[in-house]
This record gives structure tokens, C-alpha cells and sequence, in this order.
């Protein structure tokens, strides 16, 4: 009887958890499926791509095959549902003498050449150089990849303000006022002491700074605030006629690291009518990370040195995942949600910084996107609340710099 009555209350167990575990499964299968339908209709916009240093539209970097050193190429955009990205030409901050403004200079325009050659000698039929919101609604309704560029690090100006029209000309339409290290325009949030930076070298925006931002206003080029100091933000979000954005920055709140956003600054950046772009680097995401690095390279050493086997690391290497586990797309998707409810649904977005250091599992490459979309349909986000998301809230701003603009020059 006990036997009886036991075996049937099992059963009645085990059916009752087969029940629920395909209840979930199926719960699982219809979020998949809502987010496929989401992310198809939405405008995905990735606000920043770093592209290699030389070789980027050659054999060497070639953007038209899934390659395997890019996060981001045409293959992958298409693959996950990408309509389109910001590619950064980047500079790195170095001394502030006539080289040191030239070689920035000429950096950059190599680069805007590459993403050029991409879109028009390279492959005019999959993808399209887009100057305005409307360029990237048609080329995306056209089949077509958007691409659009920024650059990132203000010093390639110099301290010639004339450059700002040259480089709009040349279809720039933001500009990171700063990386690591001060320059002429404004102090950075991370100084370079090898560069002789002190603590603050403006205090915040320079006065050449405040030209380069009006300057920006009247041509129509996004001011970005990812990189500069508190200081600066501030002074921006004061002299700026239009809404900034923060190219690829995270949260403050949660994880303490320079590059994000305090909340105090969200505020600001929705009163001024802004978007923060949430970053999909680990290390702005998830502050153990240094503590991670340290542990992986000291057991690396242990294993160069024979004190330890490769079965013994690969345990220990274990422990240090439970300890210090890498920031996932769960991370990623805290500081969206974080963001959201400080600044509100309709002042954030995505900048992965792909091919810069971004990437985490779960949104390793462009091919992952719709990993994004899934989390935040799970999440309960709204399809209306994805497609600000993913792309609508940075054409909102970007038509509002372009109004501004228009009202600035008549
Ligand atoms: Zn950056």
C-alpha cells in the first residue's frame, strides 16, 4: 500500500515537474519568438565600432566576409539582424606638438577613406554611407547595412576649428570629445600621466572646447560625452544648443569605473534631451574584472613555471569563474535597465564598442544580437520600448542636432 501509494504521488511529482518543464520550454520558445518578430521590425542601430588601425576595407580587414577577426562585419550584421553602425575612426591620444596633431590628423582621414572605400568602391550593394536619420530609413528599407561615422578623440581637430566642417564634409556626424588624456578640447575622465596630464588641465570644457562645440552645433555633428570627465560633461550639457549623447558608456551606479555615467548625469542628459548608448565591454560592466585578470594571469604564471599542471589550472580556472565571473549579457542588459529607470525609456540605447574591446558572452559580435533583444522581451520591455532601444531614440536625437543645426545657420 505504502509502496502503491508512494509510486503514485512520484508519478504525480514527476509529472507535475515534466508538466512545468514544458511549460517553460514553451514560455521560453514564445519569448524567442516574440523577439525574433521585435528585432526584425526594429531599426538596429550600433552607435560605436572601432575599426583596425590600418588595413580596414583591404584583403587585410576585408568587412564583406564573416572575418574572423572582426566583431563586426556585413556577414555578422546580416546574420543578427543589423541595420546599422556607427564606425569610429579613432585616435589615440599622444603629445600635443605639430606631430604629434598631424599624425592624428592624417590617422583619421585614412580611416574615413577605408569606411568610404567600404560603402562605395567595396560593396555599393550591401551597404550604403548614411549622413542623416533619413539616409539610414531608406538604405534600410532598401535591404541595405547603414553605415555612418564618428570619431573618436577630439584631438584630431588640433587646434584648427576649420577641420570640424572638413570632417562633416567627409561624412562625420559625431565627435568623442575626448579618449584617455586631456587634449585642447576638454579634460578626459581617465588623464595619461606618461603625457604629463595632471588631475585637470581645463577644469572641465576649454575655451577652444566651447568653439568646437558650438561649431559642432551649427554643422550638425553629434557632440559625444563618452570619455570626457564629469567636468566636461557638465560644461557640454551647459554650452551645447542640442541633445548630446554618450557614444558607449554604462552606468555608474553599478559598476564604479570613470567611463560611466553617474545618475546624477542621466538626469542631466534628459533634461538636455540626450541618449546614453549602453557599453558592451566587460570591464565598464562588471568591476572584478581587474581582480579576474590578476587571478587568470597569476595562475598562468603558476603553469609557465611547471608548479602547476594543466589539469590543476583548469580546476583552479574554475574557482576563479565562480569567484570573479565575466560580465555576461545579463550585466549588460542590468546597466540598460538601470539606465531606464533613472533616465527613462526614451534616452538610452546601444554602442557595443565592438573591435575597441567590447563584447561579453551572450553579445560577443553583431551575429549575437538578437541574444539583446530576447533578454529584454524576458525582461518584460515592450516592443515599442526595444525599437526605442535599439535605434529610435538615437534618431531622435540625431534629427533634433540636425534641426538645431538648421536653426543655427538662418
Ligand atoms: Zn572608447
Amino acid at each position: 500500500m505504502f509502496f502503491k501509494q508512494f509510486s503514485a504521488l512520484s508519478l504525480a511529482v514527476l509529472s507535475l515537474s515534466l508538466f512545468g518543464c514544458s511549460q517553460r520550454l514553451a514560455a521560453d520558445q514564445e519569448i524567442v519568438d516574440r523577439a525574433k518578430l521585435i528585432h526584425k521590425e526594429a531599426l538596429t542601430l550600433d552607435t560605436h565600432v572601432d575599426i583596425p588601425d590600418v588595413g580596414y576595407a583591404t584583403e587585410a580587414f576585408d568587412p564583406g566576409i564573416d572575418h574572423p577577426k572582426l566583431k563586426c562585419d556585413l556577414v555578422k550584421m546580416s546574420r543578427g539582424g543589423m541595420d546599422g553602425v556607427f564606425l569610429a575612426a579613432y585616435v589615440r591620444q599622444t603629445k600635443r606638438d605639430a606631430e604629434g596633431y598631424k599624425n592624428a590628423y592624417e590617422s583619421v582621414i585614412g580611416k574615413l577613406k577605408a569606411i568610404h572605400r567600404l560603402t562605395e568602391k567595396m560593396y555599393p550593394e550591401r551597404c550604403e554611407f548614411a549622413t542623416s536619420p533619413d539616409d539610414v530609413e531608406r538604405i534600410s528599407r532598401n535591404g541595405k547595412k547603414a553605415i555612418m561615422t564618428g570619431i573618436e578623440n577630439g584631438f584630431a581637430i588640433g587646434k584648427d576649428l576649420s577641420n570640424v566642417e572638413k570632417f562633416y564634409k567627409l561624412g562625420v556626424r559625431y565627435i568623442t570629445l575626448s579618449h584617455n588624456g586631456h587634449n585642447d578640447i576638454c579634460d578626459s575622465c581617465n588623464r595619461r600621466e606618461q603625457l604629463g596630464d595632471k588631475e585637470t588641465e581645463h577644469n572641465g570644457l576649454s575655451k577652444f572646447g566651447e568653439k568646437v562645440v558650438g561649431e559642432m552645433n551649427r554643422l550638425g555633428i553629434m557632440v559625444d560625452v563618452s570619455h570626457i570627465s564629469v567636468e566636461s560633461f557638465y560644461d557640454v550639457i551647459k554650452v551645447s544648443k542640442a541633445p548630446v549623447i554618450a557614444s558607449h558608456s554604462g552606468c555608474r551606479a553599478l559598476a564604479e569605473h570613470p567611463r560611466n555615467l553617474y545618475d546624477e548625469q542621466l538626469k542631466a542628459l534628459v533634461k538636455n534631451g540626450g541618449v546614453i548608448q549602453i557599453v558592451a565591454y566587460g570591464g565598464f560592466l562588471k568591476l572584478d574584472l581587474p581582480r579576474r585578470s590578476k587571478a587568470i594571469s597569476d595562475l598562468k604564471k603558476k603553469l609557465d613555471d611547471g608548479r602547476i599542471q594543466v589539469e590543476q589550472f583548469q580546476e583552479r580556472m574554475k574557482e576563479v569563474d565562480t569567484k570573479y565571473p565575466p560580465a555576461n549579457l545579463s550585466d549588460f542588459v542590468d546597466h540598460i535597465d538601470h539606465a531606464v529607470k533613472v533616465a527613462g525609456i526614451g534616452h538610452v540605447g546601444i554602442g557595443s564598442d565592438f573591435d575597441g574591446g567590447g563584447g561579453i558572452p551572450g553579445f560577443n559580435d553583431h551575429s549575437e544580437a538578437l541574444n539583446v533583444t530576447i533578454e529584454l522581451v524576458r525582461r518584460g520591455y515592450s516592443e515599442e520600448d526595444i525599437t526605442k532601444i535599439w535605434g529610435a531614440n538615437l534618431l531622435r536625437v540625431w534629427r533634433e542636432v540636425e534641426k538645431a543645426a538648421v536653426s543655427e545657420r538662418f
